[in-house]
């Protein structure tokens, strides 16, 4: 075994945070920045490393030896999990949602770093994830859900507003299962308590996140879910979208992806429009990496 040591979530690693120019917010005088969790690791993307932090340090804790974890095949999680346990000298499995045998350069990824795939039909996976864990776990086995949104993973993202002493009004992020949300929004009520938290939701008909949310980080009241930003729907994007990254990407040199950060930076053009934010005021974007994804649409 080869092992890289200290692994990567015991490295002191505190992502940039930058002010941006973009023309529709410069005209309004709202002032742009962005957090760039994405910087954090090209794998370990963003969010998925603030959620996996205390899940793979308390995992080795326990003297755990291996990764279990669940996911679409185009998955930010799945990958992450497996570039993770790879760099914390662990071995993973990863079961991926549908049966059909897919080699997209997602799964292509997990298999370099080691993981183990196998896939499970969408009925099975829907509805039988515990004994599916069951089956393919086993002793010195750390089980993450879907995702990878628990307590740890809330700890982790709640550190995110730590790295940064100046206070910002308004906090924008993407949501898929709302943990990254959670643990914001508590990172927020400690160290930023007048700052307003705006999760966007990624998928269609969302509402159901909120009580997932509060489930997560229960009694704040900091933060807000918009569901009207998703585009059709989860990972539904359409030329205006791609456009947007585009003008982003060569106004800025910041990469966004078209499933997540492309939509949270929609949704911060559309409520500056509204006026959701004052002239004045501070808005800090929330880069939650997920950039593999982006470049899967190289060559489509
Ligand atoms: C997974 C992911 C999210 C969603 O995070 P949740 O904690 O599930 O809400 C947001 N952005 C990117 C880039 C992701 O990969």
């Amino acid at each position: 075994m080869y092992a890289a040591l200290p692994h990567i979530f015991r490295l002191p690693l505190h992502s940039p945070l930058q002010k941006i120019k973009v023309p529709a917010f410069e005209e309004k005088a709202v002032e742009l920045y962005i957090k760039r969790d994405d910087l954090l690791h090209p794998f370990v993307s963003g969010n998925k490393w603030r959620k996996l932090k205390y899940n793979l340090l308390e995992a080795a804790e326990s003297g755990k030896n291996r990764l279990l974890t669940f996911g679409g095949a185009y998955s930010n999680h799945l990958l992450a999990t497996a570039a993770a346990a790879a760099a914390c000298g662990m071995s993973s499995t990863g079961l991926v949602r549908g049966d059909e045998q897919v080699n997209n350069h997602q799964l292509f990824l997990c298999r370099s770093f080691g993981m183990e795939l196998h896939f499970i039909p969408r009925e099975i996976y829907r509805n039988q994830k515990e004994a599916l864990a069951e089956e393919y776990g086993g002793p010195g086995t750390c089980i993450l859900p879907e995702g990878g949104s628990n307590a740890m993973a809330v700890k982790g993202c709640a550190e995110v507003l730590e790295e940064t002493d100046a206070t910002y009004h308004h906090i924008l992020l993407a949501a898929g299962t709302g943990g990254t949300t959670a643990g914001i929004a508590l990172g927020a009520s400690i160290h930023m308590p007048a700052a307003r938290v705006h999760a966007i939701a990624a998928l269609k008909g969302a509402d159901f996140l909120r009580s997932d949310i509060e489930k997560l980080a229960p009694g704040l009241h900091n933060w807000e879910l918009h569901t009207r930003f998703h585009r059709g729907g989860y990972a539904h994007y359409d030329p205006s979208l791609l456009q947007l990254i585009q003008d982003f990407a060569s106004g800025t040199g910041i990469l966004l992806d078209q499933v997540y950060t492309a939509k949270m930076f929609a949704a911060s053009l559309q409520l500056l429009q509204e006026a959701y934010f004052k002239p004045g005021e501070k808005v800090l974007l929330l880069h939650t990496g997920g950039l593999c994804g982006y470049l899967s649409l190289a060559g489509q």
